[in-house]
């Protein structure tokens, strides 16, 4: 099964963006605001249940500036035009 390779993101806490664990985003910040820790668009974490269980990160808006999207990057990074700041 083919999909992204990010094994972290990034959550706001306290008015800070901070990089956290797919499995921490999931777990304790589900309510939070989620940002690509490359390209800064936002994301959301999903758990996948088809087969053996594994948290993905997917682009809200799919960036084609954005490495962590392999299947739509086409090889140059760039910051998403709807980046959270
Ligand atoms: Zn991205």
């Amino acid at each position: 099964m083919s999909g992204p390779i990010a094994a972290t993101c990034e959550v706001k806490v306290g008015g800070a963006w901070q990089g956290v664990t797919l499995k921490e985003a999931h777990a304790k910040h589900g309510g939070t605001d989620k940002r690509c820790p490359s390209c800064h668009g936002r994301v959301i974490v999903s758990g996948s249940y088809s087969g053996p269980f594994k948290l993905i990160l997917s682009h809200r808006k799919n960036h084609r500036g954005c490495p962590l999207t392999p299947k739509s990057f086409r090889g140059e990074a760039w910051p998403h035009p709807e980046a959270l700041a």
